[in-house]
């Protein structure tokens, strides 16, 4: 592995950055920097064919100092060891900084989820979840949906769990139907937060929101959400895109007219609203005031850094930038809200599904935003101050909280035995 690409290097990398710059000590950076347990498993499934097919599928928990381990579960070709893992050490960092009682995890299965039956997803499903079962629990460690797993895959999780310890447990995974113990407001969280750190900094650089020019790339949940919440407080959301393409349009675009297309993947919103045709690099480039890459990661590279106009981004999707990339926009003033600060949204109303939860007792959808936007302007605001405070970028800043209170947690609670 050490000549490809690892994303676990990766998030080592940005990890090994900031706390040098911090002076953490180098026994706590040992502790951090790798994850604390990975769980491989294989998950026979019967198809529906009578065969017998096994997929590979895996669990990691990288740290859980400040709380039980809590992060997605994907479905992907792209699910590989190294990637959840990658991913379960993002997710330390952005439970951390969100301030919220958890440790950071991931988990996947290697399986593309179009070849598979519904019957065929379920037994997946159920199996893959009674597998990792050593390791899962409303105490230990919380899966939530992730990349192609949603709130059905979640009820399957829950009542897997539920029966196998023989007494239903909500608790045990969030971003389930709100009808089976999920959160008002929680389909929304991602997008709402992306949405409320972006105007939270456009109050910090003076730019007034009638008078923002919002570009939008990607359409599914964390996009869709942030372009009708930016509409709705009279923003110009000018471009959107989707896999398909863009559409741009001067005058301002009409996301909620796309809602269909953000529910499924069998047209492009390109076609449902009235603009022009644009290519993703187009989009991407567009003079606009905020820019929010809400699709895939790696998408601001090195070679459209130079050329991107937006004074703001707030990144939606995990990893959008290259550090290349952020290099570039950080010497050209572009302010840049990091993915874990920017997409926590959905952690956070998870972290409120769980609590409501345990509890037995459920919120009005007012009162989890309130809840919510409350947690993300107090993240930014404390970032934002770091940032000026040290001269450093929004995402070393966001590291610096994140990391500061892993260690502490760590370091209070000692190392056993
Ligand atoms: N998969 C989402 C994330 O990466 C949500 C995780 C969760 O709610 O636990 O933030």
């Amino acid at each position: 592995m050490s000549e490809e690409y690892s994303a676990l290097r990766q998030a080592q990398r940005e990890f090994d950055k900031v706390a040098e710059m911090m002076g953490l000590e180098q026994s706590y950076r040992n502790v951090l920097r790798e994850p604390a347990r990975t769980l491989s498993v294989n998950v026979p499934v019967r198809m529906d064919d009578g065969t017998i097919r096994t997929f590979k599928g895996y669990r990691c928990q990288h740290n859980t100092a400040c709380g039980p381990a809590k992060g997605g579960i994907r479905y992907s070709l792209d699910v590989t060891v190294d990637e959840v893992q990658a991913l379960a050490t993002w997710m330390t960092w952005k439970c951390s900084l969100a301030g919220i009682p958890y440790g950071g995890g991931k988990g996947g299965i290697h399986v593309d989820v179009h070849e598979l039956s519904a019957g065929e997803l379920e037994r997946l499903s159920r199996r893959f979840f009674s597998e990792i079962q050593p390791l899962v629990g409303p105490e230990k460690d919380i899966p939530a949906p992730d990349m192609n797993t949603d709130g059905r895959i979640m009820s399957w999780y829950m009542d897997t769990y539920s029966m196998n310890v023989g007494k239903t447990t909500l608790g045990v995974v969030t971003g389930k139907p709100i009808s089976l113990g999920g959160s008002e407001g929680r389909t929304a969280a991602t997008g709402r937060g992306v949405f409320v750190a972006a105007m939270n900094a456009m109050r910090k650089k003076g730019i007034e929101p009638r008078d923002a020019r919002i570009v939008i790339q990607g359409f599914g949940n964390v996009g869709y959400w942030a372009a009708v919440l930016f509409h709705e407080v009279g923003c110009q959301v000018v471009g959107l895109s989707d896999y398909y393409g863009g559409v741009y349009n001067p005058k301002g675009l009409d996301p909620t007219k796309g809602k269909e297309r953000a529910m499924s993947e069998d047209e492009s919103v390109c076609n449902m609203l009235e603009g022009d045709r644009i290519t993703n690099e187009e989009l991407l480039t567009l003079d606009c005031d905020v820019l929010c890459p809400c699709a895939l990661q790696n998408q601001l590279t090195e070679s459209i850094a130079p050329r991107i106009k937006a004074k703001l981004i707030s990144e939606g999707a995990n990893g959008p930038t290259t550090p290349e990339a952020d290099q570039i926009l950080y010497d050209k003033g572009v302010v840049v809200i990091p993915d874990f600060l920017a997409n926590a949204g959905g952690v956070i109303v998870s972290y409120f599904e769980w609590v409501q939860g345990l509890q037995f007792f459920f919120w009005h959808e007012k009162e989890v935003n309130a809840k919510l936007d409350e947690i993300m302007d107090r993240n930014l605001d404390r970032v934002w101050v770091l940032a000026e405070e040290k001269n450093i970028c929004l995402r070393d800043a966001a590291y610096w909280f994140a990391i500061e209170r892993v260690a502490r947690a760590t370091q209070l609670r000692g190392i056993y035995p």
